[in-house]
């Protein structure tokens, strides 16, 4: 990934805050590289040398529990919360899922967007899948409603920071910020605080391990990229999920921060074929231990 790549995706951000990106991106490249790594392994075989996650069992339970815990009082009455869950501090992301058999992941970032996320779901829901979702609270903030819908489907929501800023570049309290803010967000919304956290750019620290672990969060990457923001056509990102589909695979995609409607197309092109290829789509176990 070049760093005009990179610059081409950010063009659809506002202006205003375009300088102040482009200076911050002048150190991402090396970092970037960092994914690269990830697709290279799981492209030729390689076992990776991060852990891998064991998928969750069957979804049905999973769509009980958001509903359910929006039914319950807001104050008071309530079924006591869960003891606390201790999180470990990472020292690298989460790229792959373990399990029996043809698993993977599908991962959608930087949303939620109503002109495409919509669209989405209803892809997942026509074949009975579950996904996972990294929101930006930013955008998150604003399309609530399609947080709600993504508890109701049974739908895993992480956390993407609040403006998808270089974490790398950011103080830690500012990191905090970016972070704890977009994780209230989505439990007003979700109904739950998120239990997953991806880097933007996949430019991962030190101090975003440890904060995301005091958050409550474990660090997931992705093995399979499909660069879907660079629009390289509807027909090459299908060819890329298919070329990567690999047991325990996690793909990338995105859902918004700029025109998507290419993504749309190809999920509804590879997620039939991945499962008529015999893959199990699935999302991580929650609490991984
Ligand atoms: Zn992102």
């Amino acid at each position: 990934m070049t760093k005009d790549q990179l610059f081409t995706r950010l063009s659809s951000k506002a202006a205003a805050v375009l300088t102040r990106r482009r200076a911050l991106l002048a150190g991402t490249v090396a970092v970037a590289s960092a994914g690269t790594a990830g697709v290279l392994a799981a492209v030729t075989g390689e076992e990776p040398v991060r852990p891998a996650l064991p998928a969750a069992g069957p979804p049905a339970h999973r769509l009980a529990k958001p509903s359910a815990y929006r039914l319950q009082p807001l104050t008071g009455y309530g079924p006591p919360a869960a003891a606390p869950h201790k999180t470990l501090v990472r020292h690298e992301p989460f790229l792959k899922i373990s399990g029996r058999g043809r698993t993977m992941v599908l991962t959608f970032d930087d949303g939620p967007d109503p002109r495409y996320t919509p669209h989405i779901l209803d892809t997942l829901a026509e074949y009975d899948v579950r996904a996972m979702f990294f929101v930006c609270g930013e955008m998150a903030v604003d399309n609530q409603d399609l947080l709600a819908r993504m508890a109701d489907e049974g739908h895993i929501v992480g956390n993407h920071t609040w403006s998808h800023p270089l974490l790398t570049r950011l103080t830690r309290s500012r990191m905090r910020s970016e972070m704890e803010r977009t994780s209230d967000v989505i439990e007003d919304a979700y109904g739950e605080r998120p239990e997953w956290f991806r880097a933007p750019y996949g430019a991962w620290n030190r101090a975003a391990f440890q904060l995301g672990a005091e958050l409550g969060m474990e660090p997931l990457a992705w093995s399979v990229d499909t660069l879907d923001w660079t629009t390289p056509g509807t027909r090459t990102i299908v060819g890329r999920v298919e070329n990567g589909a690999a047991p325990g695979v996690v793909v990338l995609s995105h859902d918004a921060g700029g025109n998507r409607s290419q993504s749309v197309r190809a999920l509804r092109d590879y997620l039939p074929q991945l499962l008529d290829s015999g893959y199990h789509i699935t999302v991580p176990r929650r609490h991984y231990a």
